[in-house]
């Protein structure tokens, strides 16, 4: 019989196929379920309108065997089979196309438009068997023919005696290495695994011969002498698929149970999901979804580790199980799954990121989401107050990444504690302003508690203004990127101009500082490149010092930035506040002409002033040591 080969590049595409495009070999047994699946599709299409196919539907399905001793898996559907011509075309010419123009591995990767035009998934089986042989008898066709094949090397075909139409696919599967258990897929356990997690919605049933034991009936007398019972075997047929997706049912039919349960069980989650969306859009592209949004975060949601994704189906068919390009990086706490029967299938299914089908489809899912989750804080406060305690952070990293660009979708689901002890959204807290209230404060700091005692928050809260609370990381950076809500700026509480000081004092202040303008020098001086400037404050009540920051750079930043892994350090221009109304600026001047104790001062309330702050006290023995000499 004449060895064919296969065409030069197919050559290629083929070893290629073999060795790279699939990360995982499993995935063999989908793409041969899923051709089943097809041929069966065609042939029942015939079968409504032609009686000479003499199938009904329940007649349709894949049957799956497996024999461990010639190490072979078998799948067999009674499709619409293939003739010569097709096995030769579909089966002997992987890229069918004579105008390649792949030259790399990589181009086909960026190259939607040359992918599109190979079916591959057969091949795939070439992952796992060292030969594979297809009988197949096509629809209206009196001869069966075989198809065998070794790999790279090319294949046979030669006429068979098939009686059914159908096609039989017959792996051989490779030997067992150090590394990989081939014979695995010869387990009915493992195969049962790969079913419901791939093909498990199948529309047709996929059925495969399963072996079990069961105890043999006891006579009477056995029974008495309690002797223990015989097993025997017994073979019993399964069927391995639901068939019958549960996004694909009607949402009438359907019970908030069914969408968790399904949840728990497919997420292996053992809370109930906070939120659920079935979506069923039939625009194009049409897909239906199922969208979930956790109760709490996983355990690995904070690490490297967490790969965010949906699942995506292809016409019930599992494509991938975490498509990360359906999900921007703000939602990427989302779990579900979409399914799409508009999605063009390509060399790899692992390769679909680049479809424009499925940009759009992303796009539709983000507003779905963005949309609940409005609705749930407008509607269910309690539990969005939940999600957000959980999920908040990602939001804000959003509205800061990609230089602002998500802002205006993200800044109305934002929350921030605020001086009232409670969450606020942006739109209430400005809602809520009085009318001679010029900006949105806010204070930064590592707590709560920690803000609530800083001094630079007296004034501002004793004009009986609101003040936002950030303690994340990115807080800050998301606010500066927002730079203003509603025509409203946000106003760090440390920063030089509050726009409530009222003149009167300012005024009074100005003087102050002029008519001491050298002792705050000298004090300055003494403290280096610590601060920049030493001032008398505006804005301090009761406390006898604070540090601010004047510049870009808040100390905040500063403190966030320089956690970060990196050489490069920055540093806000810090700024020693002193309350003129203070009893301790009245010492200040007595000394002011002992220039060796005003630097002493100096230095001791500016490291009071780190310690009000949180910031790390820059010389601690020496500080140590100026309190016990002025004691
Ligand atoms: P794809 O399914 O992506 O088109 P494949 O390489 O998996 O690519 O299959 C190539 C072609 O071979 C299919 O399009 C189909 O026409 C044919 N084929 C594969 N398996 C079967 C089958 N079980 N029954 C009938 N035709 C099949």
């Amino acid at each position: 019989m004449e060895q064919k080969q296969f065409k030069a590049e197919s050559k290629r595409l083929l070893d290629m196929m073999i060795h790279s495009i699939y990360t995982h070999k499993e995935i063999f047994l989908r793409e041969l379920i899923s051709n089943a699946s097809d041929a069966i599709d065609k042939l029942y299409f015939k079968s409504l309108t032609d009686d000479k196919v003499g199938l009904a539907k329940d007649d349709f399905a894949i049957w799956i065997s497996a024999d461990k001793d010639s190490r072979t898996l078998k799948i067999t559907d009674n499709g619409i089979g293939m003739t010569a011509e097709e096995l030769e075309n579909n089966l002997g010419t992987i890229a069918n196309s004579g105008s390649l123009k792949f030259k790399t591995e990589n181009k086909l990767d960026e190259d939607n438009q040359i992918i599109g035009q190979f079916g591959v998934g057969f091949y795939s089986a070439f992952m796992v068997a060292k030969k594979v042989t297809v009988i197949t008898k096509a629809y209206g066709s009196d001869v069966a023919y075989r198809w065998e094949s070794e790999g790279v090397d090319g294949y046979t075909i030669s006429e068979d005696d098939k009686a059914s139409v159908g096609t039989e696919i017959i792996l051989e599967l490779l030997d067992d290495t150090d590394d990989e258990k081939y014979g695995e897929f010869l387990d009915t356990y493992r195969l049962k695994g790969l079913i419901t997690k791939y093909s498990d919605y199948i529309r047709f049933p996929i059925k495969m011969e399963v072996t079990h034991s069961r105890p043999v009936e006891q006579s009477e007398e056995d029974k008495e002498a309690g002797k223990s019972p015989e097993f025997e075997e017994y073979i019993e047929i399964e069927t391995l698929n639901s068939m019958v997706p549960l996004w694909k049912k009607s949402k009438s039919e359907l019970k908030e149970e069914d969408y968790k349960h399904f949840y728990t069980e497919k997420f292996y989650d053992y809370n109930e999901p906070l939120k659920y969306s079935h979506v069923v859009n039939e625009g194009v592209p049409s897909y239906n979804a199922l969208l979930y949004i956790p109760s709490k975060a996983p355990y690995d949601f904070y690490s490297k580790e967490f790969e965010k994704g949906l699942q995506l189906y292809s016409n019930g068919v599992l494509i991938m199980d975490k498509c990360a390009d359906l999900l921007p990086d703000y939602f990427c706490f989302v779990k579900g799954l979409v399914d799409s029967e508009d999605l063009s299938l390509n060399i790899s299914r692992e390769m679909l990121q680049h479809d424009r089908q499925l940009k759009v489809i992303a796009k539709s899912i983000e507003k779905t989401v963005s949309s609940e989750l409005k609705k749930m804080l407008k509607n269910d406060r309690e539990n969005y107050e939940k999600f957000w305690n959980e999920f908040g952070v990602q939001l804000k990293f959003g509205v800061y990444s990609g230089y602002g660009m998500n802002k205006d979708k993200l800044q109305d689901l934002l929350l921030f504690t605020s001086s009232q002890g409670k969450l606020v959204t942006l739109d209430e807290y400005v809602t809520a302003m009085p009318e001679d209230q010029k900006f949105i404060y806010y204070a930064t700091g590592e707590s709560v508690a920690r803000i609530e005692q800083l001094p630079q928050t007296e004034l501002v809260k004793d004009k009986g203004f609101e003040i936002l609370y950030l303690t994340d990381n990115v807080d800050e950076f998301a606010l500066k990127m927002l730079m203003n809500y509603k025509e409203k700026e946000f106003k760090n509480v440390s920063s030089d101009d509050l726009g409530i000081e009222n003149t009167e004092k300012q005024e009074e202040v100005k003087a102050k500082e002029e008519e001491n303008a050298d002792m705050l020098k000298s004090m300055a001086d003494f403290l280096g490149e610590s601060v920049s400037k030493v001032v008398l404050s505006k804005r301090l009540k009761s406390h006898p010092v604070c540090i601010s920051s004047e510049g870009e750079i808040t100390l905040e930043m500063e403190k966030v930035l320089n956690s970060m892994p990196g050489d490069q350090k920055v540093k806000a221009q810090r700024v020693l506040e002193i309350n003129p109304d203070h009893e301790i600026f009245g010492k200040l001047t007595a000394v002011s002409s002992d220039s060796e104790k005003l630097g002493k001062y100096a230095k001791l309330l500016y490291t009071q002033a780190l310690l009000i702050e949180g910031m790390p006290v820059e010389n601690p023995v020496e500080f140590s040591n100026l309190i016990c000499e002025l004691m």
